[in-house]
């Protein structure tokens, strides 16, 4: 949701910028809050929006403990209608251990749950072993690996450049004479050619050698990869172009995966999570106290280490038994957000949220020495994420919906009819 600013006095509050504004999440849109009741109108600019807050929310989002909670714990990801999806995991390698010692590439589905891609692999110079989720998976990759491999050329593209400003180079590799030769030097482009094969590489520093010379799978957005080991893209290809004219489908082996040996790598960029969690926590000061409040100039510190990471945020996780019980307290699939203040001397305050986000609370100090906000704290705002709401409540309300809730769990339990 984009809006343009009218009143041309109006600033961004994070950089102080003229604009242009864009609708702000007040809770990020990707955590299950995607609540259009609460956007923050002409407040933030689009730069510090898009360019800052997108790049930070999808690192948390994708690549960080709470991508790997939220992946466990939320079906759903921002509200797209049909197009809603699962939220993902963005990490270096997602494998499987096997009894062949081999690992299978995997990704996860719903709730995190580990589906085993449809892989090709070499082993050696000569073997071929397979994995797969279902044989019809399986066929239908051996068909389209067969149709991309068998005709004269294939476009390679590697991503180069961190997750923020990728490019791809793309490696056109010819086939004659059932041999592939690269042709031709590398070209660099903003955006992945169409239909071209991904290549990896495994990480032989951590598996030392365990890892097929090389493996071809179909990742869950039907992309395929090519991820290399001992074996040259050259040689990989020859194989398996090779090898899907003579597979057969004739031995079928099920097995069933109990307590499966997951093995992921993640890249966290430190500081992220803490700048996500006081983005959040300024917008709810502006949501609840409005635009001057936070405007004032003892907010620039956090703004400037929510902006650019420096000076580091403060941040821990919170184990005072009073205030997770409080916490905990809160409907299931919920996040709890809450604004408390310590008031100080001469009228200023201290201004401290606590965030339980995916059943973890962790508290950050958004303020130090800042003007008595003029309405109560504490606040609270709880997250559906299972339904993209949003609620405000005070903490009476707070408290009369816990004992309220604790009501109902009592009737379930006991049944009404008494
Ligand atoms: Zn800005």
């Amino acid at each position: 949701m984009t809006t343009q600013s009218t009143a041309s006095t109006l600033l961004c509050i994070y950089c102080d910028g003229p604009g242009p504004f864009s609708g702000e999440h007040v809770i990020s849109a990707g955590l299950g809050s995607d609540d259009d009741r609460f956007l923050l109108v002409d407040m933030v600019c689009r730069r510090c929006n898009t360019d800052v807050f997108g790049n930070l929310e999808r690192e948390v989002l994708r690549s960080s403990p709470i991508a790997i909670a939220r992946a466990f714990m939320q079906p759903h990801g921002r509200d797209r209608g049909k197009h809603t999806t699962t939220p993902g995991i963005q990490a270096q390698h997602k494998q499987m251990a096997t009894a062949s010692g081999y690992p299978d590439e995997v990704d996860f589905g719903m709730h995190a749950k580990p589906i085993v891609l449809s892989q090709l692999k070499m082993i050696g110079e000569k073997k071929l072993k397979s994995s797969t989720a279902s044989l019809d998976e399986l066929r239908s990759f051996v068909t389209s690996l067969s149709t991309m491999l068998q005709d004269n050329q294939v476009i390679c593209i590697r991503k180069r450049g961190p997750e923020h400003e990728l490019r791809y180079e793309a490696i056109t590799m010819l086939r004659s004479n059932k041999t592939f030769t690269q042709a031709g030097g590398a070209s660099f482009q903003a955006k992945p050619p169409r239909g071209g094969l991904w290549l990896e590489r495994y990480d032989e520093t951590r598996t030392r050698g365990v890892n097929p010379a090389a493996t071809i799978f179909k990742n869950l957005n039907g992309g395929i990869v090519l991820k290399t080991s001992s074996a040259t893209v050259e040689d990989a290809l020859n194989f398996f172009a090779c090898a899907v004219e003579q597979i057969s489908f004739d031995v079928q082996v099920t097995t069933d995966i109990e307590n499966p040996i997951l093995s992921m790598g993640m890249t966290v960029t430190i500081g992220v999570i803490e700048r996500v969690l006081a983005k959040i926590g300024i917008n709810l000061l502006a949501y609840y106290l409005g635009r001057d409040y936070v405007t004032d100039p003892s907010f620039r510190q956090v703004k400037d280490s929510i902006l650019t990471g420096i000076p580091r945020l403060g941040g821990h996780i919170v184990e005072d038994a009073p205030i997770t019980g409080m916490l905990n307290a809160a409907p299931d699939n919920h996040h709890v957000f809450f604004l408390s203040k310590v008031s100080q001397p001469g009228g200023r305050a201290a201004i401290i949220m606590i965030a339980k986000l995916y059943g973890v609370a962790q508290s950050m100090p958004l303020a130090l020495d800042v003007p008595e906000p003029h309405l109560p704290l504490p606040v609270f705002f709880l997250v559906d994420y299972l339904n993209n709401e949003v609620k405000q409540r005070s903490l009476i309300e707070y408290a009369e919906s816990l004992v309220e809730m604790g009501i109902t769990k009592e009737q379930a339990r006991y049944g009404s009819s008494a």
